[in-house]
């Protein structure tokens, strides 16, 4: 089969100050996979230098190392295509585009949604959240206003940049109480003791969960049993060996991108329930081809909790397709044949 590699550039409407930097724009790698009999299928590389250290030119390396791999075979089941290119290239990102380009190419080859080769449903909802971006008080409580308006039921807002306890409380002043609302620190606190301070804060605000308030399995543990009223939630720790296997938070995060596509994120899903832990999706400013992969391992892990997919609006021109439309709080699995979207 053969591979071809496209850079991309989105540029986000209003740079993301968090606290891992600020982002202004996303590199991504299109990538397509074209087999003998001429159907093609379509995926992206996402790689967040900020947040997974991970550059776009170690991705591009990698997916040239699958170039050979891809090459020799034709005709052989997906899954076995992966795990050769899962030896040929380490980094997951890279992967990740492999495996959405084979999922889109075996449904598009099948006529059948990605969805539906996972025993799920296409056409089903997905609950997910909306950021709040504005940093200060005024502008989070309108722009929070702005989104419930639209539909929304669960607004995410960063924490750990700053006037945090003000800016949560402008913002359920301004939604009412029936509205959930999660933070991010990305791991801004840096022992426990401080993360569980800075949560203490918030207790009147009524927060549905509280992703990544200190890096490291460990000092999330302690967090969640020091406040075992509280959902934490992991992220960014993840990464780490043992992390997702290692039931310390209520909740893990995950991320096509880390996780290696939808394989790998459908494989670390059962590997934290097995631990005990419930999961949610979200996405790190993927594109429309990640997003809508991510929509398809959603129907078939339905998360209890909203994921983090609704973020193709923070794109400036990004002429999205109308399938990947938000609606009331909700995306919709695309239906159309493989990841059922165009790029
Ligand atoms: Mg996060």
């Amino acid at each position: 089969m053969r591979l071809a590699i496209a850079p991309r550039r989105l540029t986000l409407r209003t740079p993301l100050r968090t606290a891992h930097g600020t982002i202004a724009e996303r590199e991504l790698l299109d990538v397509l996979i074209i087999g003998a009999d001429g159907v093609a299928g379509a995926g992206e590389a996402a790689p967040l230098t900020s947040y997974d250290g991970v550059a776009l030119d170690d991705v591009h390396a990698a997916l040239e190392d699958c170039r050979p791999v891809l090459r020799e075979s034709e005709g052989l089941p997906r899954a076995q295509i992966l795990q050769l290119c899962r030896g040929a290239a380490v980094l997951p990102q890279a992967i990740a585009a492999i495996d959405l380009a084979l999922w889109d190419r075996e449904g598009r080859r099948v006529r059948a949604p990605v969805a539906s080769l996972l025993g799920a449903e296409a056409g089903m909802t997905i609950a997910v959240n909306a950021l709040v971006s504005a940093s200060d008080r005024a502008g989070a409580a309108a722009e929070a206003a702005a989104l419930v308006a639209a539909g929304h039921r669960c607004l995410k807002l960063k924490a750990g940049i700053g006037d945090d306890a003000g800016r949560v409380a402008a913002v359920r002043a301004a939604v009412g109480p029936e509205v959930l609302l999660r933070l991010d620190a990305n791991g801004a606190w840096e022992t426990p003791r401080e993360a569980v301070a800075q949560l203490r804060a918030f207790q009147d605000a009524g927060i549905e969960l509280i992703e990544e308030p200190i890096h490291g399995v460990e000092a999330l543990r302690d967090v969640q049993e020091t406040l075992p009223g509280l959902a934490v939630a992991m992220d960014e720790s993840a990464v780490g060996p043992g992390a997702i296997d290692s039931g310390a938070t209520r909740l893990v995060c995950l991320k096509l991108s880390r996780c290696g596509g939808i394989t790998g994120l459908i494989e670390a899903a059962a590997r934290a329930r097995a631990a005990g832990s419930e999961v949610y999706l979200a996405s790190t400013f993927d594109g429309p081809l990640g997003i809508a992969g991510a929509l398809h391992a959603a129907a078939a892990l339905q998360p209890s909790v909203a994921s983090g997919l609704a973020t193709l609006d923070a794109f400036d021109g990004l002429d999205v397709d109308p399938v990947l439309a938000v609606r009331d709080g909700t995306m919709r699995v695309p239906t159309g044949p493989g990841l059922g979207v165009r790029a």
